[in-house]
Formats: structure tokens, C-alpha cells, sequence
């Protein structure tokens, strides 16, 4: 029938990969492993159907694995940095930083979006030099002094993707020690940041010492890629932080669906669960009319 790659391992990504699988795809799930999820991070979970007595939401991540994998779900522990379309457009591709993992169809479900670090001028200056996604706004920028601010894997693809666009790229680590050596061509700041400044375009970035580099673009990439970054280098549409869905759970691009909290809402254990099963089935439906 084909392959459904669903990202996430939350109860949307788990309830999705339920129902295709059950449905006759062969369905692989990655997540960045147990404890990663927001429902892992439940204390106790005392408003889901079916419950006796109240479960911890690491408990109830534990058994929704449990249960998908005896019906032949694969699990993969690994972080995705990239979600594309395949070269002849056949099926799409994610992208970890030592792994491809291909498929017919593609479930996103990684829940809610990461809120941008407090730093002034990151909120009044997104969408005038501050950039989430450097894939869509790269090259904006050819020939121009731009930074990545983050210190993991996801920040080196996304200074890696810069290099040939712009003049100079720099890793703005923001005080944290990164996680390897950064790319080659980029270079590295260590220094923690005040602000990033500028009127109505980002013009430079002050650090906490007081001194100042003059840059043209900052691309937010703190810790991991969520869902509405790796949606949006896929072309998916957003209604603000949220991957914009239909009825089916499918969005602007055929053959990929969204589940949970990054669809917005609700944002409970119930919605996420009722979606995902929608969206498993419609992944499905896409599979069976290809
Ligand atoms: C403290 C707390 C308490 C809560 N209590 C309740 C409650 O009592 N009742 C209730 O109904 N809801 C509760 N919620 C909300 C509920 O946990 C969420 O609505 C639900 O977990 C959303 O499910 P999801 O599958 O969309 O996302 P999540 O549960 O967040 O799962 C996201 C998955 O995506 C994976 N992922 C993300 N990025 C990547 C990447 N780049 N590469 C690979 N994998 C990735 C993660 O590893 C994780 O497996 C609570 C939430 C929190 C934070």
C-alpha cells in the first residue's frame, strides 16, 4: 500500500500511527524519544476517558507506544532537522542529522510550536530581518551578514543552508556551549545577547558585554526544529503558529497531514488523539488513490 513517516511520538503522532497501521500502511514514527513529549511532562492526567485512577502523562506516553508497537508500528529515537518533497515529487523525506527517512505520506504531529527566547527586539522585528526558517527566507539574504541563534543540530542545517546565500554567517550560541563543532564557514559567538536591534529593519545584535555586530538577518533556531518549521520549508500553510488543516486533517499539500498540538485549539490529550486518528485515516485514503 505505501508508507505513512509520522513525526512525533505524543498521543497525536501515536493515535495517527494507529489507525494507519491498522488500516494495512506500514508506518514508521520518529520522536526525539520518551520524556520529549508535552504529554510526557503531565504530572497526572485525571480528565482522559478510561481512566480508573489518575496516570502520570510519562505513564500513559509509555503504554500508547506499548500499544502501537504490538500492532507493528516501528518506533525511531531520532531528531528530524528537515522535512521535503522527493526529487520526482513521488513521496517526501526527513531529514535527522545522520538519517533520511522516505515515505508515500506524512503525518506531522510534534506538538505545539517553541515560544522565541525573551530577547528584545526578536517579537517587534520577526517578519523584518528575524526569520524561523531558513530555507523559505535564505535567500532574502545573498551577500548579506546574517546569524543563527541556537547551539544544536537544528541551528548548524540552518547556518549550513545559509552559507550560500549570504556573505557572512554567524552561530550566535547565546552563552550555551554547542553541541559540536559548528559548520565550516561559519563563525562562532559565544557571548550571551542583550537584544537584537534595529528600527524597522534588524540591523545589528548587542551582547550582554554592550558591544555591538552589525548583521542584515537573525534565524531563530533554538534547540529543536518544532512543527511549524519543519511545516513551513515544506510549503505548509500556517494560521499564525499553527499548521492550517481541513476536516481530513490534510493540508495545503498533498499527501501531508497534521495531528495535535500544532494544529492549535484545544490543546488537551483528547483533541490530539481524535485528530491523529483522523489524519492516520486520511494518510490511508491518500495512499490507496495514488
Ligand atoms: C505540564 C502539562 C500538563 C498537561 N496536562 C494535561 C492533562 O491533564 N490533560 C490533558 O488532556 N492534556 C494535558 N496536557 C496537554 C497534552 O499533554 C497535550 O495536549 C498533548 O500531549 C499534545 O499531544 P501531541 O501529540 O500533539 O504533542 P506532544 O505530546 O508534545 O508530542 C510531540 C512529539 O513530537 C516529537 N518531536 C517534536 N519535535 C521533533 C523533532 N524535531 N524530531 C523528532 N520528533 C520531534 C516529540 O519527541 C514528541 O514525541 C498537559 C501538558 C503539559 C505540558
Amino acid at each position: 500500500m505505501g508508507k505513512v513517516l509520522v513525526l512525533g511520538g505524543g498521543p497525536a503522532g501515536v493515535s495517527a500511527a494507529l489507525y494507519a497501521r491498522r488500516s494495512g500502511a506500514e508506518v514508521q514514527v520518529v520522536f526525539k524519544g520518551y520524556g520529549t513529549s508535552a504529554l510526557s511532562k503531565a504530572e497526572l492526567i485525571q480528565n482522559y476517558y478510561g481512566l480508573p485512577s489518575p496516570l502520570s502523562g510519562a505513564e500513559l506516553e509509555a503504554h500508547g507506544i506499548r500499544g502501537a508497537k504490538a500492532v507493528g508500528v516501528e518506533f525511531v529515537e531520532d531528531e528530524l532537522i528537515a522535512l521535503e518533497v522527493q526529487e520526482d515529487f513521488r513521496g517526501f523525506r526527513g531529514l535527522s542529522s545522520h538519517h533520511s527517512y522516505e515515505a508515500d505520506s506524512l503525518i506531522i504531529a510534534a506538538g505545539a510550536s517553541r515560544k522565541a527566547p525573551p530577547l528584545p527586539g526578536l517579537t517587534e522585528l520577526a517578519g523584518h530581518g528575524v526569520s524561523y526558517c531558513a530555507t523559505c527566507d535564505g535567500f532574502l539574504y545573498r551577500g548579506k551578514t546574517v546569524a543563527v541563534l541556537g547551539a544544536g543540530e537544528y541551528a548548524f542545517h540552518e547556518a549550513e543552508s545559509l552559507l550560500p546565500h549570504a556573505g557572512k554567517v554567524f552561530l550566535f550560541s547565546n552563552g550555551e556551549q554547542p553541541a559540536a563543532d559548528p559548520p565550516a564557514g561559519v563563525e562562532h559567538r559565544a557571548d550571551p545577547l542583550l537584544a537584537v536591534e534595529g528600527n524597522e529593519r534588524v540591523t545589528g545584535a548587542v551582547f550582554a558585554d554592550g558591544s555591538r555586530l552589525p548583521i542584515d538577518g537573525l534565524f531563530v533556531a533554538i534547540g529543536t526544529a518544532g512543527s511549524t518549521e519543519l511545516a513551513r520549508r515544506l510549503g505548509v500553510m500556517l494560521e499564525g503558529q499553527n499548521i492550517k488543516v481541513d476536516a481530513r486533517m490534510a493540508t495545503n499539500v498533498p499527501g501531508v497531514f497534521a495531528a495535535g498540538d500544532c494544529t492549535g485549539g484545544l490543546l488537551q490529550i483528547s483533541k490530539a488523539v481524535q485528530e491523529g486518528a483522523v489524519a492516520g485515516l486520511s494518510a490511508v485514503k491518500f495512499l490507496s488513490g495514488k
